[in-house]
């Protein structure tokens, strides 16, 4: 077993610390303050690659491996959370449904400008009827001529007001006997008449990023925009899920780190009692249990990042994985508040930032009731994964890197 990370992996994951670090972290108090997105950082994560890091060449992108996504995102997440769920849903719900599921029409026309950042990528599955359970969703896709007609709302989607191009999940056929069945997927341009967005305000956590609500009101898309085949919605759903949940768990692992470290520097400074709080039982069994949850959850995510450049199905691995990173984090962020006492409590340090932006992930892509549903599944043999008729392409360097 090789738990060396490769020389293009390290050096991915340092460029994305050094803009972090030089870039966003001088500024993001003030964005998050202001609970607007820094209009810099979308056009910035571009310009580095970052938009495009792990796709093929040919469509695009940087031609970097899954690995080097989830090192990716940890590193944007140390910095805030709002930077990891551009990728979430940006890269991993949207650019690898069509990598996934897209005709070569498809791929060829709309990976390159997603995988450039001239357009941004974004995911409408929940509606505000249909969250955990997304076998109640009611908007539909009405078949007529060449095009395809959709109606309904989508809720709490992340980028609402930012996408140029959404996968969005709608019922096609209502009279469909299974819960599941009778949904569709499409790729929708968000300049077509008739779709509406609005960011919500009044978040607790990711106030620097943008998170709202997308209406459709008798919008054509044309049936060349199906992805998959009609009657696949639900498994083209659930099948972004495992990539857009591998982003979020490698971002809990960064927001991991960043409760540590930010927590032993504070311990070193702040004196009680006559010594550094570092000095304090109790306050090393904090650290400490934030450096055996940021181990274990790179290893989860790194397994199922490995998993997906074997093109191996990473299903249960990736839901561990995101499982265990999220609720991690939310208990590293908040043992972080506590370590720095009062100060703590405000905006001065950015640990408060952290635990509020930690608590969305333990509810988005799977709550962590939904993933312990699933995991007992597998556990008591009651849930398996079977091949899907189009599997995310394994991970192939001469094929990723090829410019043709
Ligand atoms: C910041 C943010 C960004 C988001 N971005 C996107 C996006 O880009 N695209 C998108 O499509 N969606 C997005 N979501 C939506 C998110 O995926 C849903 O909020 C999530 O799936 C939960 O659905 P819900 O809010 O409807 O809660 P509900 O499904 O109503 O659940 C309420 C509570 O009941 C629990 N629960 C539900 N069913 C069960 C059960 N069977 N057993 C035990 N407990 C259960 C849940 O875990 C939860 O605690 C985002 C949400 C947030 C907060």
């Amino acid at each position: 077993m090789d738990f060396e990370l490769n020389e293009e992996q390290q050096m991915v994951a340092r460029m994305v610390r050094d803009y972090v670090t030089k870039e966003v972290a001088p500024t993001i108090k003030e964005w998050d303050r202001k609970q607007e997105m820094d209009p810099q950082v979308l056009p910035r994560m571009a310009e580095l690659g970052i938009l495009g890091v792990s796709l093929p060449v040919r469509y695009g992108g940087q031609g970097m491996d899954y690995m080097s996504l989830g090192l990716v995102c940890e590193e944007l997440e140390a910095g805030d959370t709002s930077l990891r769920v551009v990728i979430s849903v940006h890269m991993g719900l949207c650019c690898y449904a069509i990598l996934q599921w897209g005709s070569e029409e498809q791929k060829l026309k709309y990976l390159p400008p997603l995988a450039m950042g001239e357009k941004i990528g974004g995911y409408c599955l929940t509606e505000p009827d249909a969250g955990s359970d997304p076998a109640a969703l009611v908007s539909t896709a009405r078949r007529d001529g060449d095009d395809y007609i959709i109606n309904g709302e989508k809720m709490w989607i992340s980028l609402a007001t930012k996408a140029d191009y959404m996968i969005w999940i709608a019922r096609t056929d209502p009279e469909a006997k299974k819960r599941s069945g009778g949904m569709s997927a499409f790729i929708l341009e968000t300049d077509s008449p008739g779709v509406t967005s609005g960011d919500i305000h009044g978040k607790l956590g990711v106030r620097a990023g943008s998170t709202g609500w997308v209406n459709c009101q008798d919008v054509r898309v044309p049936a060349a925009n199906l992805l998959g085949e009609e009657g696949e919605g639900f498994k083209i759903a659930m099948s972004c899920l495992d990539n857009g949940r591998y982003t979020v768990a490698a971002g809990a692992t960064g927001l991991i780190r960043a409760s540590l470290e930010a927590s032993v520097r504070y311990a070193k400074e702040r004196h009680t009692f006559g010594v550094p709080i570092a000095h304090h039982q109790l306050i090393q069994q904090k650290l400490a249990w934030m450096a055996r949850d940021y181990e274990a959850a790179r290893l989860l995510y790194l397994k199922a990042g490995w998993r997906k450049n074997q093109g191996l199905r990473n299903t249960r691995e990736t839901g561990l994985a995101k499982w265990y990173a999220t609720d991690a984090s939310f208990k590293a962020a908040s043992e972080a508040v506590q370590v720095h006492g009062g100060y703590g409590f405000s905006d001065e340090y950015e640990v408060e930032r952290f635990l509020r932006n930690a608590r969305g992930a333990v509810i988005y892509e799977g709550s962590s009731e939904i993933q312990q549903i699933l995991q007992a599944g597998y556990a008591l043999g009651y849930r398996e994964d079977r091949p899907l008729r189009k599997e995310l392409p394994p991970y192939d360097p001469d094929e990723w890197t090829r410019e043709e």
